[in-house]
């Protein structure tokens, strides 16, 4: 099954399955519109303010302006040389850049930050632990569950002559999802009081015990039981250490996303951690069947929805970065399609910063690896990169074709592709109930 080709899917076109001819195409229009906009700015100046531009009517609207920067308290650190503007940065844009060390205090924290943020995955790498989370986790039944839901989608492509959407592997994951969600890990917003099981109130945070800190907990977040007659305090330690997390089995996305990448190597994925630099973090496995990191939020029980935070939510994203056992991968793109729509500026360093980050983070994983596995892992970043900008290049397409009168869009099946993918971004939203649970639930974030 591992050499199975990329599915066709309408709304998330991957590298492989991509039109030449398309994305030909569409730059093409990208073009058209950039000489119509000029033309039309000429012609504005031209007729000065008091008239209106001869096209006026069916005027093309300004490209619609990065969103306002995130709130203080995101700690983004002041803009750097190259990037007080807040039009998508260059590396969203596709444009080549030259990666290049950090120089200065705010790019050093970026790059430390990331450095510090890449460990997280390779504490997953301990026998012991992947024993003891094994011993947890029911195979048997996601195992029957996997084969069952495998054996349906074989049967059903093979009636249309087509290969399965997923793998038996994608399957398992798909089964511990569901396991996961549904009867194994708790969503704590407040914790109950554990005297009487009344609700709680916030207190602030408080300062670990010896004994929570021995059990790795760095933040210890307090409440107080609401009936007054009782009146106990509940203290909720904020356990970073997945072995601590296998024994709570509660949490927020922090934990969620930690656990659960946790259990997806546990069962023999190759796994990353995603980091969200608004205050999110979820899980990404790899799909052999497939050839592509897949995107799978635990806290909501999404697999393969990557759209959910920034089209589902209304999120606005800066940075999403991937870090897995081989390395770290800037994965924003996969997560806003559109950054004009859905970015918040990426203004903690420079992109050549970013992308030397991303590098160093690759090469420090990567020395002491076989050549031939550092080649391979090398071609699955280029692959991935061109996943990553067939989002972009397809996104783009489809606000042209979408700003663009009628008349000029240049072919009839223009057009149609930009319905297409009009309809299947509605339908996407509606099947998800536009956000019912993203932005209260994980309101305290990780
Ligand atoms: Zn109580």
């Amino acid at each position: 099954m591992a050499d199975g080709k990329p599915q066709h899917r309408a709304a998330q076109p991957t590298s492989n399955d991509y039109d030449a001819n398309s994305l030909t195409h569409q730059f093409e229009q990208l073009m058209r519109t950039k000489r119509f906009n000029q033309l039309q700015d000429n012609a504005r100046s031209r007729t000065a303010s008091h008239s209106p531009a001869p096209m006026a009517n069916h005027s093309i609207p300004p490209p619609s302006r990065a969103p306002p920067p995130p709130p203080p308290s995101m700690g983004a650190a002041p803009a750097t040389a190259h990037h007080h503007s807040s039009s998508p940065s260059p590396a969203l844009r596709g444009l080549p850049i030259m990666p290049s060390p950090p120089q200065d205090p705010a790019s050093l924290k970026f790059f430390n930050l990331l450095k510090g943020l890449s460990v997280t995955p390779t504490k997953y790498e301990n026998p012991g632990l992947l024993d003891e989370a094994l011993c947890v986790i029911p195979l048997d039944r996601l195992y029957s569950e996997a084969e069952e839901e495998s054996q349906i989608m074989q049967a059903q492509a093979a009636s249309v002559g087509g290969k399965p959407e997923w793998g038996y592997q994608d399957c398992v994951i798909k089964a511990l999802l569901r396991w996961f969600k549904r009867s194994f890990f708790k969503f704590v917003n407040n914790p109950p009081c554990t005297q009487c099981c009344m609700p709680t109130i916030a207190q602030g945070m408080t300062p670990p015990s010896p004994d929570e800190t021995a059990r790795g907990a760095t933040r210890v977040e307090l409440y107080r039981c609401s009936e007054p007659r009782c009146g106990a305090f509940e203290r909720f330690p904020r356990y970073s250490d997945v072995w601590q997390l296998l024994q709570t089995r509660r949490g927020r996305a922090g934990e969620w996303a930690n656990c659960f990448s946790m259990f997806c190597r546990a069962v023999g994925a190759r796994v990353r951690w995603v980091w969200n630099a608004e205050d999110h973090v979820w899980t990404e496995v790899y799909s052999e069947h497939q050839r592509r990191w897949v995107h799978v939020d635990a806290c909501e029980e999404a697999f393969d929805n990557p759209r959910l935070y920034a089209e589902g939510w209304r999120r606005n994203i800066s940075y999403c970065v991937a870090f897995g056992i081989d390395g770290a991968t800037d994965v924003t793109r996969r997560y806003v399609r559109n950054f004009n729509k859905h970015g918040n500026p990426r203004t903690r360093a420079s992109e050549e910063v970013v992308l030397w980050s991303i590098h160093e983070i690759r090469r420090k994983r990567r020395e002491n690896m076989a050549k031939s596995d550092q080649a391979r892992l090398m071609k699955e970043d280029e692959r991935e990169e061109r996943e990553l900008r067939g989002f972009t290049a397809s996104a783009l397409a489809a606000e042209i074709n979408n700003i663009l009168p009628r008349s000029l869009v240049g072919r009839p099946d223009a057009q149609k592709h930009a319905d297409a993918i009009q309809e299947a971004q509605s339908e996407w939203l509606s099947a998800r109930g536009h956000g019912h649970s993203g932005p209260d639930r994980s309101r305290d974030g990780r």
